[in-house]
């Protein structure tokens, strides 16, 4: 089956949440079907073959994904963390939100610098999320090779404000 199209039907649209006005994409059906699951995350990793030796997570559902594709690709797994969630040495990273900030964590020195890393998660929306974590991730001594998304959401200008530092690769839009 077509990766886009099982996203698509898979997608739930929740309006109002997580606050009033927020029309929320709910991915996870598509990790809960087994046949999807496998679809999605080789279609993630296919336009970054071969140039990957990691895949680094964002908090939570870049996990389940960036699980996945470690196991499809033979590739380790990072994981980037909201804060105070990891323990001993850590970089921190903090970005605007709409509303206050947020910040991001990772554990360094688990792989040589210069590993060549592809980011993974669920939804791309202003790009805040992803490039504090490209970021985290060249701070760490890293190569970020792109970020892969199951869904672009358009007109919040994710694409653009990533575009300048990696290929952006989105399975969906809406
Ligand atoms: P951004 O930083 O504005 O691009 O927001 C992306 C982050 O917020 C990602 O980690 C997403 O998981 C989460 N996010 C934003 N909008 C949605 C949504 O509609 N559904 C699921 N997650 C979302």
């Amino acid at each position: 089956a077509d990766a886009s199209a099982l996203v698509d039907r898979l997608t739930a649209v929740v309006a109002d949440f997580p606050k009033p006005g927020i029309l929320f994409r709910d991915i996870t059906p598509v990790f809960a079907d087994a046949e999807a699951f496998g679809v999605v995350c080789a279609e993630l990793a296919e336009p970054f073959e071969g140039a990957f030796t990691a895949v680094a997570g964002i908090e939570a559902r870049g996990f389940a994904l960036a699980g996945g594709i470690g196991a499809q690709t033979g590739t380790g797994v990072l994981t980037v963390r909201k804060a105070g969630k990891l323990p001993g040495e850590v970089l921190s990273e903090s970005y605007a939100l709409e509303y206050g900030e947020a910040t991001i964590e990772l554990r360094p020195g688990q792989l040589p610098r210069g590993s060549r890393v592809l980011v993974v998660d669920d939804v791309l929306a202003t790009g805040g999320t992803a490039e504090a974590s490209i970021t985290l991730l060249e701070r760490a001594g890293y190569e970020v090779v792109g970020v892969a998304v199951l869904l672009e959401l358009d007109g919040l200008g994710g694409r653009d404000r990533l575009a300048s530092r990696v290929p952006v690769h989105a399975i969906s839009s809406a």
